[in-house]
């Protein structure tokens, strides 16, 4: 029924019939479409998404592409539902607190209580309660070939863990930790997963005072209180990040000084506590949960006889109505797939024999890449050899001139075939390709979901941009002979990679990526 509406909405929006000169049409007219006001930026939740599914599947339908999605009792659908929870982090209901061994309140901070309290970036449905002894523990790192350890003497099983944010020397140019850039032990990702391995029942992260970061604000990275993700995902144990004051607090009565710890830790000197004479409690509560349905586009050329199968993707969601912004999601990503469609009809025309190719247009990566780690956890049954992930393709690295004629391949480096395969699909289009081997990759686009998966990746991306995930990042910047290039580069390495599909294997004796071309990094 919901669907029905949501046609006569997409009949509403008006296709250019402009396009510019050598371009693929295709391509304008998808970029119209998909950043037009009546789609509100394409919100994975949101009816604007929805129709800008809808529109695609029709596309590729009419190009001649085979539905791939989910089986129905009227045949395969060019649909894959992904089954996601929606939920909201109450800050007025939540709260955390120390209680002494006698049960008696020693001290609780609301989670409504802005600066001098606690932060928490919603990552469940569902309201979390933990009672449990509370532990400092240093950086709440463990790092071999830093020989750091700051679990080496501590039991955090059953426990929740206090650390310091980063990690050592953060700021100092000459650290070995990297010198003043990061290391993964000092995401907070990474500690949680440690923390979690150990058997801690939460992590809350305080700003180490010799570091950046100053606040718990500081510390918690995209607040929004609306939460959605995966109904199948079970959430990993809670992180709270908690200012200075609160931390004291928690802390009061035990001669712990965070300031002379934090000097103790900068010299080297591991510290470990556990706080034996009080209970710490933590109340995250989650409201206004429900169940909603996300919707991936999946579709296939149906090559006969095929034994395996390359993969293109790109993700349609954007940004939606957050914050009633008006954001268009041009570059990020109806560009990338603008290029994956107009792919697609050339691939159509000519279709590669000796691999199948599927094409998905993946729902809510802005969400947490949703809609690939779905289709990885519900693949096509032909093997995938390798998987193209397109996103953002619109516009120059940083947005100078002197990246026009650049493009960065960001790949598999333990399966360097795709390199060679990356470098002759260029002949035709001469890109000055710029290569980024990884072993392992951060979860910024789709590619991560697919690399977890066992499956090589290769990823074409033009650069970041200053409108980046803002609502200036708006149709009239993105460059339409870019995307048409980007596109017939794409063309040209599905059929390569096609072609060679039964050589392409991740070789887990690989232990290091070649060094990266140079790629400025910005925003
Ligand atoms: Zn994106």
């Amino acid at each position: 029924m919901r669907f029905r509406h949501l046609a006569a909405l997409a009949l509403a929006v008006t296709l250019p019939l402009v396009a510019a000169e050598g371009v693929d049409p295709e391509i304008p007219a998808t970029l119209a479409f998909l950043t037009s006001p009546g789609l509100g930026g394409r919100g994975a939740s949101e009816p604007g998404g929805e129709v800008a599914a809808r529109f695609l599947a029709n596309r590729l339908a009419s190009m001649g592409w085979l539905p791939a999605g989910d089986a129905t009792p009227e045949g395969r659908s060019f649909f894959q539902t992904v089954p996601a929870i929606a939920a909201t982090y109450d800050p007025g209901a939540s709260w955390i607190e120390t209680r002494k061994n006698d049960g008696k309140l020693g001290v609780r901070v609301a989670g409504s209580s802005g600066t001098g309290g606690f932060r928490f970036v919603p990552d469940r449905g569902d309201t979390v309660v933990v009672e449990s002894k509370l532990v400092f523990a240093g950086f709440g790192i463990r790092a071999p070939e830093h020989a750091h350890d700051d679990y080496a003497k501590l039991d955090v099983g059953g426990k929740t863990v206090l650390v310091f944010s980063s990690e050592p020397r953060e700021q100092d140019e000459t650290s070995p930790w990297n010198g003043a850039r990061a290391t993964r032990h000092a995401l907070a990702s990474t500690k949680q997963r440690l923390a979690e391995s150990l058997g801690a029942r939460a992590l809350l992260i305080v700003p180490n005072p010799a570091g950046k970061a100053k606040s718990a604000a500081d510390l918690a990275r995209d607040e929004e209180a609306s939460w959605l993700g995966l109904a199948a995902a079970s959430p990993s144990i809670p992180v709270v990040y908690v200012d200075a004051e609160t931390a004291k607090l928690l802390l009061q009565g035990s001669r712990f000084d965070l300031e002379k710890v934090s000097k103790q830790l900068e010299a080297g000197k591991p510290v470990a506590k556990e706080l034996r004479d009080r209970v710490f409690g933590l109340h995250i509560a989650m409201k206004d949960r429900k169940d909603v349905r996300l919707t991936n586009v999946v579709a296939r050329l149906g090559v006969e006889n095929a034994a395996s199968a390359i993969l293109l993707g790109a993700h349609w969601d954007g940004l939606g109505e957050k914050g009633g912004a008006g954001y268009q999601g041009a570059d990020d990503n109806a560009s990338g797939v603008a290029a994956a469609m107009a792919a697609a009809k050339a691939l159509k025309a000519s279709p590669p024999r000796s691999a199948d190719v599927y094409l998905a247009l993946w729902t809510g990566e802005e969400r947490g890449l949703l809609g690939s780690r779905h289709f990885v956890a519900h693949p096509p049954a032909l093997p995938l050899r390798a998987a193209v992930n397109l996103d953002m393709l619109g516009r120059n690295n940083l947005d100078r001139p002197d990246y026009a004629n650049v493009l960065q391949l960001i790949y598999s480096a333990r399966a360097p075939i795709l390199r060679e395969i990356a470098t002759s699909a260029n002949h035709e289009t001469g890109w000055d390709l710029r290569f980024y081997g990884a072993l392992r990759f951060q979860p910024i686009s789709d590619h991560a979901s697919l690399a977890e998966a066992g499956i090589p990746v290769v990823y074409p991306f033009s650069g970041y941009e200053p409108d980046y995930h803002t609502p200036a990042d708006t149709r009239d910047k993105v460059l339409l002979e870019r995307i048409d290039r980007s596109a017939r580069y794409v063309e040209a390495l599905v059929r390569l990679l096609a072609e060679k599909a039964d050589s392409i294997r991740l070789d887990p004796s690989i232990e290091g990526a070649p060094p990266a071309d140079a790629f400025e990094r910005g925003y």
